[in-house]
């Protein structure tokens, strides 16, 4: 039996594209420790440093200063990239450990859902997305423990979600866990109440809440691989700095995408609108739009083209960053 911990995020419709794109990283309990020690350690850019501290105090790298201590304690998000350098070298350096662990330790699912093709009318006139994003969160969740784990009765032990407007939805969080609990008697859910953490670790630290400042650190990891994502596949923006960050995991992204197994896995859906797969049934059918696109073999698929063209700009540097991904 797996004991997992679950970290979520997502992007919604990114710069006005109608996609929705959900992640989870999944962290058997037993390996939280040395990832958060890896991840911390990231953050000091001196690369003889092998620990990091939050304090400047207890910092054990003896040419740090305290300016650039607290540069290197910033929260780390895709959208904030432009421009701060300290940031877009440890967003780097984190995506260089993920592709390094290959799956070993930090596991993740992605689901995109194509809005478009997507009867959004199913879900209500209000709130559409969070209603759709309730929905397919349940299917993430599910899809993730039952393919990234091959044991039985795995257990998810807690789930983490970024802070955002998930919160203030009514559906959200007290029943989607229980609803995905009696829906999946294959796994344990033990904490049926979605933890909200702050992607600014920062907040925690003020109040000495060590636990939530680190579960921080796996909540703006999620964030960097989702702008990645969302910036390779949609080609959502033009900003140097976000496509050099992007292009970093190309590789890594399209070997999930073509490979039949992989230790962390991306999905698409759907592939057909309600319109084609009632044609191709050839008849009228009464059931319910999303459970017929749900149902429909091939709906759900793998592979996808990336929009972003491949970005050469900064090679020189990104020579130096990415030398060891490659074995
Ligand atoms: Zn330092």
């Amino acid at each position: 039996m797996a004991e997992v911990n679950v970290y979520c995020d997502e992007v919604i419709r990114p710069n006005k594209k109608d996609f929705l794109i959900m992640g989870s990283i999944f962290i058997e309990e037993r390996d939280i420790k040395s990832i958060l020690k890896e991840l911390l350690k990231c953050r000091c850019l001196n690369p003889k440093c092998k620990v990091w501290h939050y304090e400047f105090e207890s910092c054990p790298n003896k040419t740090c200063t305290e300016k650039l201590h607290k540069k290197n304690n910033t929260s780390i998000h895709f959208y904030d990239l432009r421009q701060n350098k300290e940031r877009k070298k440890i967003a780097l350096a984190w995506l260089n450990y993920l592709k390094r662990d290959y799956g070993k330790k930090i596991k993740f699912k992605l689901l995109v859902i194509d809005l478009k093709k997507l009867q959004c009318s199913y879900f209500g006139n209000n709130k559409t997305d969070v209603n759709i994003y309730n929905r397919f969160f349940r299917t993430l969740l599910k899809g993730g423990i039952n393919y990234l784990f091959c044991n039985q009765h795995n257990a998810i032990m807690n789930v983490y979600h970024d802070e955002g407007s998930q919160k203030k939805h009514e559906y959200f969080p007290e029943l989607n866990l229980k609803k995905l609990s009696i829906e999946s008697p294959d796994f344990t859910i033990h904490n049926k109440n979605i933890i909200f953490v702050n992607s600014d670790h920062r907040e925690y630290l003020k109040n000495n809440d060590m636990e939530l400042a680190n579960h921080s650190q796996v909540i703006q990891l999620v964030d960097i691989i989702l702008g990645c994502f969302s910036q390779l596949l949609l080609n959502t923006s033009n900003i140097e700095d976000k496509k050099e960050v992007a292009e970093s995991m190309r590789d890594y992204f399209t070997k999930i995408m073509n490979y039949g197994y992989f230790p962390s896995s991306i999905n698409f859906f759907p592939k057909y609108t309600i319109e084609q797969i009632k044609e191709s049934k050839q008849r009228t059918l009464r059931q319910d739009p999303l459970d017929l696109a749900l149902s429909t073999k091939g709906n759900f698929y793998k592979e996808a083209n990336l929009e972003m063209p491949v970005f050469l700009g900064k090679q020189k540097n990104l020579r130096g960053w990415f030398n060891d991904t490659e074995n």
